[in-house]
């Protein structure tokens, strides 16, 4: 099937509440190109220097998320146009963030990743972290930092129960944290979760946004 035929089907199986994320990593810029001309407009990809040089080829109207681990030196180089990060993961990337964003003069929508994993290899903060976090004092100094909802991913199993009760606990504290109190720059409007193996499941449980890489693009 081609990009577009994908793309078609997908967005029949994704309700109109719910964002896709082309995730384009990998793929050449021809390719992105297909998705482009179907009329897809938000692309994701995980490398910060991929991430710049296809925002450099590709128009100017495309909303370029990141949703990979980030290094603290890679902000820099995306801080001038990125749309959204996905994947804030330490209060460390948070202050950079902070600070890329103050010099170009931006405030940066990011999402705070948590991890729902039963794997040590996945990135995020604890639910008890993010709850720290959320309720601590840290973002007096974080002006140019827009906490805009959660981000997780599952684990890679078969286990399609175990994926449903991972997304359910993170829609869980997502809906918790929307019920309370929150400082004026975080607020629970997008939850980040589901792709090509699980998006399914994701939007069942509540997810606001899926990032879909394969099921459009082919394998990488
Ligand atoms: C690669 C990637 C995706 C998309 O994965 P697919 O299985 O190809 O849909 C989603 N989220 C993150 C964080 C990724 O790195």
């Amino acid at each position: 099937m081609s990009v577009q035929e994908n793309l078609e089907a997908l967005t029949k199986s994704i309700p109109a509440h719910c964002t896709l994320v082309a995730v384009s990593k990998t793929h050449p810029p021809e390719k992105i190109n297909e998705a482009y001309q179907w009329g897809q407009r938000v692309f994701g990809e995980n490398r910060a220097q991929e991430l710049v040089q296809k925002y450099e080829v590709m128009p100017r109207d495309i909303e370029w998320h990141m949703i990979g681990h980030m290094q603290s030196n890679k902000v820099k180089t995306i801080a001038p146009f990125v749309s959204l990060i996905h994947s804030v993961d330490s209060t460390r990337l948070l202050q950079e963030i902070n600070r890329q964003a103050a010099r170009v003069d931006r405030v940066l929508p990011c999402l705070l990743q948590v991890h729902i994993a039963d794997e040590s290899s996945k990135f995020g903060f604890t639910p008890d972290e993010v709850t720290q976090l959320i309720e601590g004092d840290a973002w007096k100094d974080l002006p140019h930092v827009a906490v805009k909802g959660l981000m997780g991913m599952a684990t890679l199993t078969e286990d399609q129960d175990q994926i449903r009760n991972e997304f359910r606990g993170l829609k869980r504290l997502f809906e918790k944290f929307k019920a309370t109190q929150l400082p004026p720059s975080v607020s629970m409007e997008i939850l980040s979760m589901g792709m090509s193996g699980d998006f399914r499941i994701a939007i069942e449980e509540g997810s606001t946004m899926v990032r879909v890489g394969s099921a459009i693009f082919g394998p990488r």
